[in-house]
């Protein structure tokens, strides 16, 4: 039995590419420096899994940038405000879409499905003029094949490029994005011609949009691509793989009847139905490419399980049309355990990241041909036990509380407004009351203490005294600015995420666990392995220690239970509602610790609500019960007159609103400063919120400093559909990237707005 991997993560084993992009563009590097250290980190994958014994190996996986923007790049679908003129496209052109240059703004990026990966979104009118510009699949095949390795390209696939797309600004509203495929078609041709001409003999379409909830036309649009392409594709094997969810019955019926293709992907990981829809009937003599192997974890597989799967799918596809193969690209995993000096031998045992991963595919489909390599298969089976009978894992007493949940709703008895004004009473605040989110600039100086202090390089003596310096600036800052409720500025805090999990029992840190997040920016999940207890109280030194440097009320700054689950690695031995619950009752003791402290105001950041919301609407419901019943679980125990906050990073939440009033925060703070229009169409269009909302006036994002009158305005037009008495003022996002010399101006421009319109009512 053959053996697949979907993909692969560039950035390296260390963040490697990240540095020497880093250097390229600050100019202390060249660009053969940066193309060298490239070459070398796509070499050692491709031998690595070569030596793994791999037989179906990917190439053009690799990107400088993203996958998307390289295909735009081969595409020649430059929009025209870069000045490209043709011709071959290079670095100059390539980074200026992906990054933004001195005189033009980057493109658009988006998140890739429900990962924590974004993609540069292409930008289509009806006059894009689509040339192949970017050798760069065919040049990748032919470099693997110089090093002796034979691969199979991969390409973003025609549809699912275009589905991915928006249209350029100003374009027709009638306009079509799907119009354009017979243009697209055009150049794929040319690429998979080349490809063809180089000796390549398979061809890996991803066409993972295939997983959405698509209509007709749109599943139509696949049908005609690949009849199109039938007569080019011809003589070479092409795979169309999916992944990230359930396949829909419809579209796996539309995939399955394509005469040009001959393997399917899936992603049997996270699309169980999909196994149902193979077993009652897969086309004879196709290959059906299954993904046992999870791509979006960290956990090791269980072989044995997987073996019965694939054996079951042996039966209904025969042995030799069957190929092992990862859920997904292994693009949102962590690379390699090698690195992993600080985690113990026991959780290390329960982990594969990347490089472990290409040896359980290959060790699978070696158990399936006959060569089953006892030994692997029987520390993978230990390990497994160990990781279901450790004492690490289970606390009885989180897991009793957990399952007690359920019985109840956990809401608060009051309702909001009778809580406004029960807090409006102790609190004293003016009208338009401003804040911020949490976070101020973070300075050099402050995170050389942090990390002086975690290498017990200074003492905790003098990093309290360090710390409550900081504090004490930001709130005499603060005060001097005359903002209403303050916040301690977070300068005790790396991460939102990690503060937390590092404070919490059921957490392990990685050193070099490292998941690409975007271009060279990458991020470190925590890795969530047992049942969630929280040993101590985890900010209420900090948050009592500023509350008593002011008068004013002091916000105490927590990260919510679905925030916390959404950015970590979250175990997959039981649900993670399961999960969710058990932070949140984590969060509920911090929330009930800071209140009996005296501090009145709490804020539980949920910035990654929305992004964990299910690619499949049917699944949207039970996710948007479980998160945000575990969100009032947390403040469900306080009293009337603590007033509960919550933050979200996204404007977009048009479609989740009801569940956000359903949250029953006391205020929201939200991000809204790049539109305002689509936040407050929810509310024209009569949706009834009555807790306090403070959409964002100014976009920490960018280091313009918005004038008052701006703000004014803006302030101006959210009162024309919000009531005066539930509108807040403040920024979109925390303060952490920008610097003070841009953060003074701007909040005293914020405070200046709201003093100027609460003068005029
Ligand atoms: N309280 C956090 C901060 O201000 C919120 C960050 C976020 O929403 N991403 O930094
Ligand atoms: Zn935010």
């Amino acid at each position: 039995m053959a053996s697949h991997i979907v993909g692969y993560p560039r950035v390296g084993p260390k963040r490697e590419l990240k540095f020497a992009l880093e250097s390229f563009w600050d100019g202390k590097n060249s660009a053969e420096d940066l193309k060298k250290v490239s070459a070398e980190l796509r070499a050692s994958i491709w031998k690595q899994q070569a030596g793994a014994g791999i037989k179906y190996i990917p190439s053009n996986t690799f990107s400088y940038y993203d996958h998307v923007l390289d295909a735009t790049a081969t595409l020649g679908a430059v929009p025209p405000r870069y000045g490209w003129t043709g011709g071959e496209i290079g670095f100059d052109t390539y980074f200026s879409m992906a990054r933004g240059n001195a005189s033009v703004p980057a493109m658009e990026m988006t998140k890739w499905f429900d990962t924590n990966y974004h993609f540069i979104v292409p930008e289509l009118g009806p006059d894009v003029n689509f040339t192949y510009s970017s050798h760069k699949a065919v040049e990748e095949y032919k470099e693997a094949k110089a090093l002796g390795v034979d691969t199979i390209p991969v390409l973003v696939g025609p549809v699912s490029y275009l589905l991915l797309s928006k249209p350029a600004k100003g374009v027709d509203k009638s306009f079509s994005l799907l119009s354009l495929l017979p243009k697209v078609l055009a150049v794929y041709k040319e690429v998979v011609a080349d490809l063809k001409a180089a000796g390549a003999s398979w061809i890996q379409f991803d066409e993972p949009t295939l997983v959405l909830d698509l209509e007709s036309h749109k599943l139509q649009a696949f049908t005609d691509a690949y009849s199109e392409l039938a007569s080019t594709l011809s003589g070479l094997n092409v795979l169309i793989e999916t992944y990230f969810a359930d396949i829909p019955a419809e579209a796996y019926k539309t995939l399955t009847s394509l005469s040009s293709v001959s393997a399917y992907g899936f992603d049997l990981v996270r699309g169980t139905k999909t196994l149902d829809l193979i077993k009652s009937g897969f086309p004879s003599g196709k290959y059906l490419f299954a993904g046992v192997v999870d791509g979006r974890n960290i956990w090791a597989n269980d072989l044995a399980a997987s073996i019965s799967t694939l054996q079951a799918l042996e039966g209904i596809v025969g042995k030799d049309k069957l190929v092992v193969s990862t859920s997904s690209s292994l693009l949102h995993t962590a690379v390699d355990l090698v690195n992993e000096t600080k985690l113990d031998d026991e959780i290390k045992s329960w982990l594969a990241f990347a490089a472990q991963k290409v040896i359980e595919v290959n060790a699978l489909a070696a158990a399936l041909s006959g060569n089953k390599d006892e030994a692997f298969f029987s520390s993978n089976a230990a390990a497994l036990a160990s990781r279901k009978s450790s004492p690490r894992v289970t606390n009885e007493a989180v897991q009793k509380a957990a399952a007690a949940l359920k019985g109840s709703e956990h809401r608060r008895a009051t309702n909001v407004s009778a809580r406004l004004d029960a807090q409006q009473k102790k609190l004293n605040l003016p009208i338009l009351p401003t804040t911020t989110i949490g976070s101020f600039p973070q300075t050099v100086e402050l995170r050389r203490v942090r990390r002086e202090y975690k290498a017990k390089k200074i003492s905790e003596e003098e990093y309290v005294k360090a710390i409550t310096e900081e504090i004490r600036k930001v709130v005499e800052l603060q005060e001097e600015l005359d903002i209403d409720v303050l916040v301690h500025g977070e300068p005790e805090r790396n991460d939102m995420v990690e503060y937390f999990g590092e404070q919490l029992s059921g957490f392990a840190f990685t050193v070099n666990g490292w998941v690409q997040s975007y271009g060279s920016r990458c991020v470190k999940p925590p890795i969530i392995y047992g049942d969630v207890s929280r040993p101590k109280a985890m900010t209420v030194f900090w948050s009592s220690k500023a509350q008593s440097l002011t008068k004013r009320p002091m916000k105490g700054m927590l990260t919510g239970p679905v925030t916390i689950l959404n950015w970590s690695f979250v175990r997959n031995d039981q649900p993670r509602s399961e999960t969710c619950y058990q932070i949140a009752l984590a969060i509920k003791d911090e929330v009930e610790d800071l209140e009996k402290a005296g501090i009145n105001v709490i804020q539980i950041d949920e910035a990654a609500l929305r992004e964990g919301l299910p690619l499949r609407k049917s699944e949207h419901a039970d996710y948007l019960d479980w998160s945000v019943h575990s969100f009032r679980i947390t403040n469900v125990g306080v009293q009337d007159t603590t007033q509960i906050h919550t933050h979200m990073c996204y404007s977009n939440f048009n479609d989740i609103i009801h569940s956000i009033i359903d949250m029953d925060a006391d205020v929201i703070t939200i991000e809204n400063s790049r539109s305002d229009e689509k936040l407050l169409s929810v509310f024209r269009e009569g949706v009834k919120y009555g807790a306090g909302i403070g959409p964002g006036v100014y976009d920490i994002h960018s280091p313009r400093i918005p004038p008052t009158e701006e703000i004014a305005d803006r302030i101006n037009k959210m009162l024309a559909v919000l009531e005066k008495n539930i509108l807040w003022v403040n920024p979109d996002c925390g303060l952490k990237t920008r610097k003070y010399s841009e953060v003074k101006p701007a909040l005293t421009n914020v405070v200046a707005a709201a003093k100027l319109i609460r003068n005029e009512l």
